[in-house]
């Protein structure tokens, strides 16, 4: 009997591990709930609840498979051996498969599983699947990670061109087994549940994922390129819920872009070209994470920018937590985040540029809100968006280019739309004074909205004077994605 052990991959199509159990034998799935381990990784109640819901989604698709997903409890990863070596002599299990997870605490994890379980004669296989890549198979010549994307990029097509990573096919219907799948929790404790509004945002499910996938590269990836920095659009895929928690895979997402571009990855249509560029922007921070270990336990990945003088103010912090900075762009980009989970990539940079630069405020308490709020919270690329945008990540922002806010504001979301949206007390402005209303002067102040909690123009000089005062400057990186 073969056991897959279901992690970030809740889907039954192009599932290495899934497929690869399936052919080796009769399968039973098992997934680990570990509530005491999601808290310690600041996991976000509504990603927690999507997860609830596509392993519901997940446990019919599979039980059309005869095959049972059965649901065990380790709340902390160090139960995970123990656990799983009772259920592999339980149902006399042969061979245990899953997808490999990066991090270093997932690394150690999956290590210890396979230990524990090799000395009780039992066979483990993992396979590569979240990524296109296997970490340290792409290296500088000098036998290193990549630091740099556009080099990163450049060695992924060589590779994309050699051999394209094939998709999988969904496992066989199996003879039904006599045991029966358990019932997937609705809930979790110490994870409040979110709003069926939040809810109804994200769908669960592969068939979910599939359509939005078809929809996009079917009718929106020729404008992604121009439409995708404007938060009021809808330009982008918002499949990052989806992808995080491996409801899709990224070959699946590769092959519907190339199909849309007649298989070229970086020539023919731009949309579809910057699209799949984005995939490779995820690639990279997974590989930045087991490349460099260090940024998986909240370090900076450039070592000098530790000795910056981040600034302690609970009240500042607390304020852009809560949308209230009295800057709208900022407000609406958190009010975004608060009410739907998901934040769009623009307004990500720009809330996190503000965070960093003019509140002077250590980019790990960003990472960490993000993490507790996001239903696509990933590691790997929230880490690499707060390094970015702090300008203490590899290839990130070069530190005195520091994002204006209200530019940003008048650049891409121009007639206040999505600012209107999401602070509908600005409505009654126009499309000049929505960005700032603080500049409306005299004794005029729109009711319920506070004035600007910093001024842009001198705590931009503060953060120059912060960085440059760094005992080793930093040097400049390239662009961002
Ligand atoms: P699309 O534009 O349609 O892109 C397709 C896919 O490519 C995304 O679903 C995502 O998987 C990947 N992708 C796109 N941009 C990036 C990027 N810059 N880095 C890595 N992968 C990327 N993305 C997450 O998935 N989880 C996070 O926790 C996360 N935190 C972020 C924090 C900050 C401060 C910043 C600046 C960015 C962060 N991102 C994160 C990256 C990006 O903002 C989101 O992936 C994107 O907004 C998701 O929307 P989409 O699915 O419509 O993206």
């Amino acid at each position: 009997m073969q056991l897959i052990w279901l992690r970030s991959d809740l889907r039954v199509n192009d599932n290495t591990a899934l497929s690869a159990a399936a052919a080796a034998g009769t399968c039973v799935a098992v997934y680990l709930l570990s509530p005491e381990q999601w808290l310690a990784h600041d996991d976000a109640p509504c990603k927690v609840d999507f997860w609830l819901r596509n392993l519901d989604q997940l446990s019919q698709a599979l039980g059309e498979l005869n095959i049972p997903l059965l649901i065990r409890e380790a709340p902390r990863w160090e139960e995970a051996p123990r656990v799983l070596l009772e259920l592999c002599r339980q149902l006399a299990i042969d061979a245990v498969h899953f997808n490999e997870e990066y991090g270093v605490h997932e690394t150690r994890r999956d290590a210890t599983v396979m230990r524990s379980l090799q000395a009780e004669g039992i066979a483990v296989h993992s396979y590569l699947d979240q990524l296109l890549f296997k970490p340290g198979t792409l290296l500088t010549k000098s036998g290193t990670y990549f630091q740099v994307f556009s080099q990163f990029r450049k060695v992924c097509y060589e590779r994309l061109y050699r051999s394209l990573p094939r998709l999988v096919s969904a496992p066989m219907v199996q003879a039904p087994l006599n045991i029966s799948s358990d019932k997937i929790p609705s809930q979790i404790n110490g994870f409040t549940p979110p709003t069926d509004r939040l809810r109804a945002l994200w769908p669960a499910g592969e068939g979910e994922a599939r359509s939005r996938l078809d929809t996009f590269t079917d009718d929106r990836i020729d404008d992604y390129k121009n439409e995708r920095d404007f938060p009021a659009k809808p330009g982008t895929s918002q499949l990052s819920p989806y992808l995080a928690a491996g409801v899709i895979s990224p070959r699946q997402c590769l092959h519907a872009a190339l199909q849309s571009n007649q298989g070229e990855f970086e020539s023919g249509k731009v949309g579809a070209v910057t699209w799949i560029n984005e995939l490779l922007w995820r690639e990279f921070y997974k590989h930045i994470l087991v490349g460099y270990p260090r940024v998986s336990r909240h370090r900076a990945f450039r070592p000098e920018t530790e000795a910056l003088a981040w600034r302690d103010a609970p009240a500042e912090l607390a304020a852009w937590q809560q949308a209230r900075t009295g800057v709208p762009i900022i407000d609406a980009a958190m009010r975004q985040l608060l009410e739907t989970g998901w934040m769009h990539n623009r307004l990500r940079m720009v809330v996190a540029m503000f965070l960093t630069k003019n509140l002077l405020i250590d980019w790990r308490e960003g990472e960490r809100f993000f993490m507790q709020h996001l239903i696509d919270g990933d590691l790997a690329a929230n880490n690499g968006g707060w390094q970015w945008s702090s300008s203490t990540g590899t290839d990130s922002a070069p530190y005195f280019r520091i994002f204006n806010p209200l530019s940003q504001s008048e650049k891409f979301d121009a007639e206040g739309l999505f600012i209107k949206h999401w602070l509908p007390e600005l409505v009654g402005l126009n499309k000049k004074e929505v960005h700032n209303p603080a500049n409306l002067g005299g004794l005029f102040r729109v009711a319920d909205y506070p004035s600007p909690i910093v001024d842009l123009h001198a705590s931009r000089t503060r953060a120059l004077a912060a960085f440059r005062n760094l005992p080793s400057r930093q040097h400049a990186g390239g662009d961002h994605a």
